[in-house]
């Protein structure tokens, strides 16, 4: 029986018998189950207050000690000094692709871009409609299967812009040193790997993700932000748009997506107590590993990317044909594998593993993958 089931259980009395799943969904995917339970009873009495989290007041005393844990747990999981501020915004990570530059990058100056996936392209796009880029690297040539290391960004550059983890294509950067050495400002797109290992997250200048990936429910996204480094364009800023605002008003500038930003703060809590983020890294690391070993005992499936840049949150591979990717695909579907199917540009299968995947999912499927080589391929 999965999580969702024993809380329908919980919740209704009654036995549930949908089938047992595992959620390898790229996102918005899976939650720790006690966030799931947490926030069900949430929805229905909000800490013994007699409401729901959805119809608490955004101003009130209530939900100001949801979103002041939020902030303060993100601030500690991270070990953020004073300078950086945390903000839960809307509008997902693809809206921090043009207000990052709205902010930071001037008409005349001009801003260094990583080119290493689909995200970063987006976020190449917006970025000119305010000022000069200049794309440092980019494995577009090789469909984005490895990862680019041979550049330098200008020194005078706004900042340096990356995307540590690239969802789509399965790559990720693993020495981040590579960055810090470029003595640019950083500012990172870590949607799909925030919290999942340990980075010295005060290296960056601004840092911004989608929740749906591993620190919440979709609706929401954080921001992590030094403020040293706004103020500085010269253009106008709309009111909603401008980081400085939402800082002055602690994320409150306006109604706050509340129940996302609450799922977040369940999320943190529950990151918290198990250890923080060197733990689950450990964990990230233990999932990973016994998942490509497996992918790389089977011959009738293979990786796409460089071996070194393989991600530890999203594994990427394909079939050798057409025939095993659609058995495979099938059996997955049978036995409950959820979310495996790649990205609709890259095709093949993608598995996603993040915080709060289980080590026991990632076994399952490897058991389902050797079951499939030894008995069909
Ligand atoms: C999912 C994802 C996005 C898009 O996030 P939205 O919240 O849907 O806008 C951007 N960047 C990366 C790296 C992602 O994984």
């Amino acid at each position: 029986m999965n999580a969702n089931n024993e809380i329908l259980t919980q919740l209704t009395g009654n036995e549930n018998k949908t089938a047992m799943v595992h959620n390898f969904g790229a996102g918005p995917s899976i939650l720790p189950k006690e966030v799931f339970e947490e926030a069900s009873r949430g929805i229905i009495n909000f800490n013994n207050s007699g409401l729901s989290i959805l119809e608490i007041g955004h101003r009130t005393k209530t939900f100001q000690a949801v979103i002041d844990e939020a902030i303060h747990t993100l601030k500690d999981l991270m070990h953020l000094d004073a300078e950086h501020e945390v903000l839960f915004m809307h509008g997902g990570a693809s809206t921090q692709f043009f207000q990052v530059p709205m902010n930071l990058l001037d008409e005349k100056a001009s801003a260094a871009y990583t080119d290493t996936g689909i995200w970063g392209t987006k976020a190449i796009k917006e970025a000119k409609l305010f000022g000069n880029v200049d794309v440092v690297c980019s494995s577009k040539d090789a469909n984005y299967s490895y990862l680019p290391k041979d550049f330098k960004a200008d020194p005078s550059a706004a900042y340096l812009h990356l995307t540590t983890n690239n969802t789509v294509y399965g790559t990720q950067w693993q020495d981040l040193s590579l960055f810090y050495d470029q003595n640019v400002p950083l500012v990172a797109d870590m949607s799909s790997d925030i919290l999942s290992r340990e980075i010295d997250f005060n290296k960056f200048d601004l840092i911004y993700a989608g929740a749906q990936k591993n620190i919440g429910a979709a609706g929401v996204n954080v921001v992590i932000v030094n403020k040293r480094c706004l103020g500085k364009v010269s253009r106008k800023l709309p009111t909603m748009l401008d980081y400085r605002n939402h800082i002055e008003a602690g994320s409150l500038l306006n109604t706050p997506p509340v129940f996302a930003i609450y799922v977040c703060m369940l999320t943190l809590r529950w990151l918290k107590n198990m250890g923080g983020v060197s733990v689950a890294e450990k964990r990230n690391n233990e999932k990973s590993d016994l998942f490509y070993q497996t992918l790389d005992s089977i011959p009738a499936i293979r990786g796409t990317v460089a071996k070194e840049d393989r991600s530890k949150m999203n594994a990427v591979f394909v079939a050798e044909n057409a025939e095993v990717e659609k058995e495979f695909l099938a059996l997955c579907e049978k036995e409950g594998m959820i979310g495996i199917k790649g990205h609709r540009t890259t095709g093949g299968f993608r598995v996603s593993m993040y915080n709060a995947l289980p080590y026991e999912s990632v076994k399952a499927l490897t058991d389902l993958m050797l079951y499939f080589a030894n008995h069909k391929y």
